[in-house]
Protein backbone atom coordinates (compact mmCIF):
# COMPACT_ATOMS: atom_id res chain seq x y z
CA UNK A 1 0.00 0.00 0.00
CA UNK A 2 1.35 3.47 -1.12
CA UNK A 3 2.06 5.71 2.06
CA UNK A 4 3.13 9.00 2.80
CA UNK A 5 4.06 9.61 6.52
CA UNK A 6 5.55 13.00 8.41
CA UNK A 7 7.90 12.87 10.52
CA UNK A 8 11.35 13.15 12.53
CA UNK A 9 14.31 11.18 11.84
CA UNK A 10 15.08 9.16 15.73
CA UNK A 11 17.92 7.17 14.30
CA UNK A 12 19.60 6.34 11.33
CA UNK A 13 20.85 2.77 10.89
CA UNK A 14 24.04 1.83 8.86
CA UNK A 15 24.46 0.10 5.31
CA UNK A 16 23.50 -2.87 4.69
CA UNK A 17 23.37 -5.25 1.15
CA UNK A 18 20.52 -7.46 0.67
CA UNK A 19 20.35 -10.46 -1.67
CA UNK A 20 17.71 -10.15 -4.36
CA UNK A 21 18.45 -12.44 -6.45
CA UNK A 22 21.10 -15.44 -5.56
CA UNK A 23 23.13 -17.96 -7.84
CA UNK A 24 23.67 -21.02 -6.15
CA UNK A 25 26.01 -23.99 -7.17
CA UNK A 26 25.31 -27.62 -6.17
CA UNK A 27 28.24 -29.06 -4.08
CA UNK A 28 27.79 -32.17 -6.09
CA UNK A 29 27.68 -31.55 -9.45
CA UNK A 30 28.52 -27.63 -9.49
CA UNK A 31 24.88 -27.19 -11.20
CA UNK A 32 23.87 -23.49 -10.94
CA UNK A 33 20.58 -22.44 -9.99
CA UNK A 34 19.22 -18.71 -9.83
CA UNK A 35 16.51 -18.20 -7.11
CA UNK A 36 14.95 -14.66 -6.72
CA UNK A 37 14.89 -13.48 -3.06
CA UNK A 38 11.52 -13.22 -1.47
CA UNK A 39 11.77 -9.53 0.15
CA UNK A 40 8.87 -10.38 2.44
CA UNK A 41 11.51 -12.75 4.62
CA UNK A 42 14.58 -12.01 5.97
CA UNK A 43 15.50 -15.59 5.29
CA UNK A 44 17.45 -16.88 2.57
CA UNK A 45 15.46 -18.72 -0.15
CA UNK A 46 17.53 -21.56 -1.50
CA UNK A 47 16.73 -23.91 -4.27
CA UNK A 48 14.28 -27.11 -3.15
CA UNK A 49 16.62 -29.35 -5.48
CA UNK A 50 19.57 -29.33 -7.76
CA UNK A 51 18.13 -28.38 -11.03
CA UNK A 52 20.09 -31.05 -13.07
CA UNK A 53 17.93 -34.06 -13.56
CA UNK A 54 20.79 -36.78 -13.30
CA UNK A 55 21.49 -34.70 -9.60
CA UNK A 56 18.81 -33.67 -8.10
CA UNK A 57 20.49 -33.21 -4.73
CA UNK A 58 18.78 -31.11 -1.92
CA UNK A 59 20.15 -28.89 0.65
CA UNK A 60 23.37 -29.08 -1.08
CA UNK A 61 23.59 -25.27 -2.22
CA UNK A 62 26.47 -22.70 -1.77
CA UNK A 63 26.06 -19.19 -2.48
CA UNK A 64 27.76 -17.72 -5.25
CA UNK A 65 28.35 -14.41 -3.56
CA UNK A 66 30.54 -12.44 -6.66
CA UNK A 67 27.75 -13.56 -9.10
CA UNK A 68 24.89 -12.66 -6.76
CA UNK A 69 22.96 -9.33 -7.16
CA UNK A 70 22.50 -7.52 -4.11
CA UNK A 71 21.24 -3.75 -3.37
CA UNK A 72 22.43 -1.51 -1.09
CA UNK A 73 19.87 -0.74 1.98
CA UNK A 74 20.15 1.23 4.46
CA UNK A 75 16.92 2.53 7.08
CA UNK A 76 16.00 5.04 9.26
CA UNK A 77 13.10 5.13 12.27
CA UNK A 78 10.89 7.80 11.45
CA UNK A 79 8.66 9.09 14.55
CA UNK A 80 5.39 9.80 13.53
CA UNK A 81 2.88 11.01 16.31
CA UNK A 82 5.36 9.53 18.43
CA UNK A 83 4.94 5.87 16.94
CA UNK A 84 8.54 4.71 15.57
CA UNK A 85 8.46 3.30 11.65
CA UNK A 86 11.18 1.72 10.22
CA UNK A 87 11.79 2.90 6.81
CA UNK A 88 13.68 1.13 4.15
CA UNK A 89 15.81 3.42 1.68
CA UNK A 90 17.75 1.16 -1.42
CA UNK A 91 20.11 2.34 -3.74
CA UNK A 92 22.78 4.84 -3.04
CA UNK A 93 21.61 7.60 -4.25
CA UNK A 94 18.23 7.53 -2.20
CA UNK A 95 20.39 6.60 0.78
CA UNK A 96 22.26 9.88 0.20
CA UNK A 97 19.14 11.56 0.73
CA UNK A 98 18.36 10.82 4.36
CA UNK A 99 18.85 13.63 6.53
CA UNK A 100 20.72 13.62 10.01
CA UNK A 101 19.11 12.89 13.14
CA UNK A 102 16.48 15.11 14.12
CA UNK A 103 15.48 15.99 10.72
CA UNK A 104 11.55 16.66 9.72
CA UNK A 105 10.80 14.55 6.40
CA UNK A 106 7.91 13.76 4.29
CA UNK A 107 8.55 9.54 3.12
CA UNK A 108 6.85 8.23 -0.03
CA UNK A 109 6.77 4.51 -0.22
CA UNK A 110 4.99 1.08 -0.10
CA UNK A 111 4.38 -0.41 3.09
CA UNK A 112 5.14 -4.10 3.33
CA UNK A 113 5.40 -6.66 6.00
CA UNK A 114 8.26 -8.19 6.98
CA UNK A 115 8.59 -11.28 8.71
CA UNK A 116 12.06 -11.69 11.41
CA UNK A 117 14.47 -14.89 10.45
CA UNK A 118 15.10 -15.78 13.66
CA UNK A 119 11.21 -16.55 14.29
CA UNK A 120 10.29 -17.66 10.15
CA UNK A 121 7.58 -19.18 12.07
CA UNK A 122 6.20 -16.54 13.76
CA UNK A 123 2.98 -14.56 13.26
CA UNK A 124 4.52 -11.23 14.06
CA UNK A 125 5.92 -9.37 10.93
CA UNK A 126 7.37 -6.10 11.30
CA UNK A 127 5.37 -3.28 9.15
CA UNK A 128 8.40 -1.07 7.54
CA UNK A 129 7.95 0.99 4.75
CA UNK A 130 9.97 1.45 1.38
CA UNK A 131 11.31 4.62 0.79
CA UNK A 132 10.90 5.76 -2.70
CA UNK A 133 11.10 9.85 -2.22
CA UNK A 134 12.44 11.34 0.66
CA UNK A 135 11.82 15.20 1.44
CA UNK A 136 13.36 17.01 4.08
CA UNK A 137 10.81 19.89 5.46
CA UNK A 138 13.10 21.34 8.09
CA UNK A 139 14.76 20.35 11.60
CA UNK A 140 12.73 19.75 14.96
CA UNK A 141 15.74 20.97 16.95
CA UNK A 142 17.90 23.98 16.60
CA UNK A 143 20.76 22.11 17.57
CA UNK A 144 21.51 19.44 14.95
CA UNK A 145 23.87 15.96 15.95
CA UNK A 146 26.56 14.33 13.44
CA UNK A 147 25.49 11.25 12.83
CA UNK A 148 28.45 9.85 14.35
CA UNK A 149 26.35 10.53 17.31
CA UNK A 150 22.93 9.43 16.42
CA UNK A 151 22.75 7.30 19.54
CA UNK A 152 22.80 9.88 21.63
CA UNK A 153 19.85 10.01 23.82
CA UNK A 154 17.46 13.39 24.26
CA UNK A 155 19.08 14.36 27.50
CA UNK A 156 22.66 14.48 26.37
CA UNK A 157 21.17 16.27 23.47
CA UNK A 158 19.86 18.81 26.08
CA UNK A 159 23.27 18.89 27.67
CA UNK A 160 25.18 19.78 24.92
CA UNK A 161 22.85 22.47 24.13
CA UNK A 162 23.49 23.82 27.86
CA UNK A 163 26.90 23.59 27.46
CA UNK A 164 27.16 25.34 24.40
CA UNK A 165 25.56 28.14 25.49
CA UNK A 166 27.76 28.50 28.47
CA UNK A 167 30.72 29.42 26.11
CA UNK A 168 28.83 31.49 24.21
CA UNK A 169 27.68 33.17 27.65
CA UNK A 170 31.77 33.09 28.75
CA UNK A 171 33.20 34.35 25.18
CA UNK A 172 31.24 37.80 25.68
CA UNK A 173 34.04 38.44 28.20
CA UNK A 174 37.11 36.56 26.77
CA UNK A 175 38.97 37.77 23.89
CA UNK A 176 40.25 34.94 22.33
CA UNK A 177 38.71 31.61 23.42
CA UNK A 178 37.51 30.12 26.64
CA UNK A 179 39.85 28.81 28.66
CA UNK A 180 38.52 24.58 29.72
CA UNK A 181 38.94 24.94 32.94
CA UNK A 182 36.61 27.99 32.99
CA UNK A 183 33.78 25.87 30.77
CA UNK A 184 34.19 22.95 33.56
CA UNK A 185 33.69 25.13 36.41
CA UNK A 186 30.79 26.69 35.05
CA UNK A 187 29.46 23.72 33.72
CA UNK A 188 29.70 22.17 37.01
CA UNK A 189 27.33 24.53 38.57
CA UNK A 190 24.71 23.98 35.59
CA UNK A 191 24.89 20.58 36.45
CA UNK A 192 27.05 18.67 34.46
CA UNK A 193 29.64 16.24 35.19
CA UNK A 194 33.23 16.91 35.34
CA UNK A 195 34.23 13.65 32.95
CA UNK A 196 31.77 13.73 30.59
CA UNK A 197 32.28 17.28 29.58
CA UNK A 198 35.67 16.80 27.52
CA UNK A 199 33.10 14.47 25.85
CA UNK A 200 30.73 16.57 25.14
CA UNK A 201 33.56 19.29 23.56
CA UNK A 202 34.66 16.96 21.18
CA UNK A 203 31.15 16.17 20.04
CA UNK A 204 29.83 19.91 19.71
CA UNK A 205 33.75 20.47 17.54
CA UNK A 206 33.11 17.62 15.53
CA UNK A 207 29.44 19.12 14.75
CA UNK A 208 31.22 22.06 14.01
CA UNK A 209 29.53 23.99 16.71
CA UNK A 210 32.40 24.97 18.63
CA UNK A 211 36.07 25.35 17.52
CA UNK A 212 39.21 25.37 19.20
CA UNK A 213 41.00 28.66 19.40
CA UNK A 214 44.07 27.55 20.73
CA UNK A 215 45.01 24.67 22.79
CA UNK A 216 42.17 24.13 25.49
CA UNK A 217 40.94 27.63 24.61
CA UNK A 218 37.23 27.07 22.52
CA UNK A 219 34.83 29.11 21.11
CA UNK A 220 30.98 29.06 19.81
CA UNK A 221 30.89 29.30 15.98
ZN1 LIG B 1 23.48 -31.23 -8.33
Amino acid sequence: MQQKLTGTIQKVNPINSRLIEGVFSCQYCGELTIIKQDESLEKITEPFECGNDVCGRKNCFKLIVDRSTFVEEASFVLLVDNVPIVVHVRGRELINKIPIVGSMITVSGNETYRRNSAKSKSNIFNKIVIADEIIEIGQNDRFMEPLNIISSSRSIRERLKVLRNIIKELQQKEKGGVKVELIISKAEEAGIRKETIEDMLMKLRSAGEIIEREENCYRVV
